[in-house]
C-alpha cells in the first residue's frame, strides 16, 4: 500500500512537469482539456453549477473546462463513468449529495464512492424547495398537506431517479406523510419543470439553482422552503417546520470527485483551480442569485470533502433503510 502511495506521488509529480526531488513546477498539468461530468440533465440544477465552474476554471487553468451530461440511474451512471475513467485529473465529477445516499439504495450498490472516487472539495450547498404545479389547489404548505392526505388522493411526485437529491426528498415526504404517491423518474430535474409547466406532474424537491427561476415567475408554486431559515430570494414561502414538517430538512451539497488512484498534486492542482472560481464574482453573483453562495475555502479541499462524504452515508444509511426503498 505504501509502495502503491510511493508510485503514484511520482507519477503526479511528473505528471505535473515536476522532477520528484527539484520542487519546480513547469506546469504540465493540465495538458488537455478536463471534463466535468454531470450526471443530471443539461439545464437542471447541477448541469448551472458545472456550467458557472467550468467558465471559471477554463481561465484559471487555461485548459477548456466543459460538461458533458452522462445521465440516468440516479446519477449513479455518470459517478460510475467517472470512477472507471483513467486517473490523469481530466474526468471530474460533479456530484450531489445523491453520491452520500446512493450506497444504501442499492442491494448492489453500482459504485463505491469511498474506495473508487477521490475528494477534489466541496463546491455550494444549495437549499431545497418543495414546489408543485401552478393550478394545483393548494397555495400554502399546510393546504398541501390537507390535499396529500384526502381520501383516495392520486398523487404523483417527481424524482431524478433512485439514489438523487429529489428522490431523498421524496422518500423521506413519503415516508413521514405515510400517503401513497406515485413516484415518476426523470433523468434531472429540468425536464420535471417542462412535465410540471404541462400540468402533468403535481409535486417535486428540488434545488434552488433550478426551481427558483420559475417560482418566481409564477410558472410554478413553492410551498416550503426545506432549510431552518426562509429564504431571501422567497421571503413569502415558509420552512418545512413553519408549515408543519420539521423532519424534513435537507440541504444539497456538491463536490467534485476524480477516478481513485489521481496523483496527489493532480487533485491539488483541481482543488486549488475550485477554489479560484469560488472566489470569481461572476460565480459569486450567479450563486446569490439562485439563493446559494460558494463553500468556504477551507471547505473546498479534499479532506473537508472527504469527512462529509464519510458523515453523510452514516447520517443517511438508518435513515434510508428505515424508509425501505431499495433497487435491485
Ligand atoms: N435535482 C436533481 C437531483 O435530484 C439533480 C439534477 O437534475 O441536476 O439530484
Amino acid at each position: 500500500m505504501r509502495q502503491h502511495r510511493a508510485v503514484l506521488a511520482i507519477a503526479g509529480l511528473l505528471l505535473l512537469g515536476l522532477q520528484p526531488q527539484s520542487g519546480h513546477a513547469q506546469g504540465r498539468f493540465p495538458d488537455r482539456p478536463i471534463t466535468i461530468i454531470v450526471p443530471f440533465a443539461a439545464g437542471g440544477p447541477t448541469d448551472v453549477v458545472a456550467r458557472q465552474l467550468g467558465e471559471a476554471m477554463t481561465r484559471d487553468l487555461g485548459v477548456s473546462v466543459v460538461s458533458e451530461n452522462v445521465t440516468g440511474a440516479g446519477g449513479t451512471l455518470g459517478a460510475q463513468r467517472v470512477a472507471a475513467s483513467r486517473p490523469d485529473g481530466s474526468n471530474l465529477l460533479l456530484g450531489n449529495i445523491g453520491v452520500a445516499t446512493a450506497p444504501s439504495l442499492f442491494r448492489r450498490p453500482p459504485y463505491d464512492p469511498l474506495t473508487q472516487l477521490d475528494t477534489v472539495g466541496l463546491i455550494t450547498p444549495v437549499p431545497m424547495i418543495l414546489v408543485g404545479r401552478s393550478d394545483l389547489p393548494a397555495n400554502t404548505l399546510p393546504e398541501l398537506l390537507a390535499w396529500l392526505r384526502r381520501p383516495n388522493a392520486e398523487v404523483n411526485i417527481a424524482h431524478a431517479g433512485l439514489g438523487s437529491a429529489s428522490h431523498l426528498c421524496a422518500t423521506l415526504l413519503r415516508s413521514i406523510l405515510q400517503t401513497p404517491m406515485t413516484a415518476v423518474a426523470f433523468r434531472g430535474t429540468a425536464p420535471v419543470m417542462t412535465e410540471m409547466m404541462a400540468g402533468r406532474i403535481d409535486i417535486t424537491c428540488d434545488q434552488t439553482t433550478n426551481a427558483l427561476p420559475y417560482v418566481q415567475d409564477g410558472r410554478i408554486k413553492a410551498f416550503a422552503a426545506t432549510t431552518a431559515e426562509r429564504l431571501a430570494a422567497l421571503p413569502n414561502v415558509s420552512t418545512t417546520a413553519e408549515g408543519g414538517l420539521p423532519q424534513l430538512q435537507v440541504t444539497i451539497w456538491h463536490g467534485f470527485y476524480v477516478a481513485h488512484g489521481t496523483p496527489r498534486p493532480i487533485i491539488d492542482r483541481l482543488s486549488q483551480s475550485l477554489r479560484a472560481a469560488l472566489a470569481d464574482p461572476a460565480v459569486v453573483n450567479r450563486f446569490r442569485e439562485l439563493a446559494t453562495a460558494p463553500e468556504p475555502p477551507e471547505r473546498a479541499t479534499p479532506e473537508a470533502h472527504r469527512a462529509l462524504l464519510e458523515s453523510e452515508i452514516t447520517r443517511w444509511k438508518p435513515i434510508l433503510t428505515a424508509a425501505g426503498e431499495y433497487a435491485d
